[in-house]
């Protein structure tokens, strides 16, 4: 069956699908007046909406502009020796590029094949998961580097469809925030980690209950749900459970980035009291 054209999302086709999604190469723009605008490939050249996108290099969300055209090799080389190469009429592969609105240096590269009159997408740069990193850095005062990279994979795989190997990294990112409590908390009669590493889930939470901020321990029943997840359920169903499980992480996370804020104020503004008291 022919694609609509009315029906193609041409931003999601080509900055938010997945890499190697495939779609028809021959798209039905209705009366088929413009014959030539009966491609994809044609479709994907001739998009010229700007987009906002995160910039690796600005740090920053930034407006992208595509350049004009479309591309045999990638992006738009500024070397007379290795001039980029725009392609004229078909088109069997061929990257659309996109400008930072800071900088043209700061570039956005998306490739397609065409095969067996499908399109392709079969290249992205820079890739999903360095645009999402950046987005999980502010978690870094929390859970360190190793972890924030894990949330960026659990967002990307996500993106990819693969929701069960998602809800795994989100489970470990659950598991690592009660040790992290645990190591925390102070009682008197504490029992070690290793002790502790080996309670079941529930028996953990209760322990450190006390210490844990509310939203927290109100949504700890979450890790049931992970790994039934990760046991029981399959791909669709746990796609279907997946946009909460990441909005629940997200939110402990905030809210234990918030305590965390707080410490720091706090303490910033007792040693600015202390300067001026000390000059007294
Ligand atoms: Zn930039």
């Amino acid at each position: 069956m022919t694609l609509l054209r009315s029906n193609l999302n041409i931003k999601e086709i080509i900055i938010d699908s997945p890499i190697y999604t495939k779609w028809d190469y021959n798209i039905d723009n209705g009366q088929n007046i413009i014959p030539r605008m009966s491609s994809l490939t044609s479709i994907i050249e001739e998009f010229k909406d700007r987009v906002e996108l995160y910039c690796v290099k600005c740090n920053e969300r930034r407006i992208f502009a595509p350049d004009e055209g479309v591309y045999k090799d990638t992006a738009t080389v500024k070397n007379i020796h290795f001039k980029n190469i725009p392609i004229i009429g078909n088109k069997e592969c061929l990257y659309k590029t996109y400008m930072c609105s800071f900088s043209e240096d700061h570039k956005y590269i998306f490739g397609f094949y065409v095969d067996d009159e499908k399109v392709i997408k079969i290249a992205e740069y820079p890739s999903k998961y360095d645009s999402i990193k950046e987005n999980f850095n502010l978690y870094n005062k929390i859970i360190g580097d190793e972890k924030v990279s894990e949330l960026a994979k659990a967002s990307q795989l996500e993106s990819f469809g693969y929701a069960i190997a998602s809800f795994l990294y989100y489970r470990r990112i659950f598991e690592y925030l009660v040790i992290l409590k645990f190591k925390e908390y102070k009682c008197e009669n504490k029992i070690d980690e290793d002790k502790y590493s080996h309670l079941k889930m529930k028996d953990k939470i209760d322990y450190i209950k006390e210490d844990l901020p509310e939203y927290f321990t109100n949504t700890s029943n979450i890790y049931s749900t992970l790994s039934n997840g990760i046991h029981n359920l399959n791909e669709t169903e746990c796609k279907k459970d997946l946009s909460v499980i990441r909005l629940i992480i997200i939110e402990i996370l905030d809210e234990l980035l918030e305590i965390k804020n707080r410490v720091i104020r706090k303490e910033n503004l007792k040693n600015e009291l202390n300067t001026i008291n000390s000059k007294k």
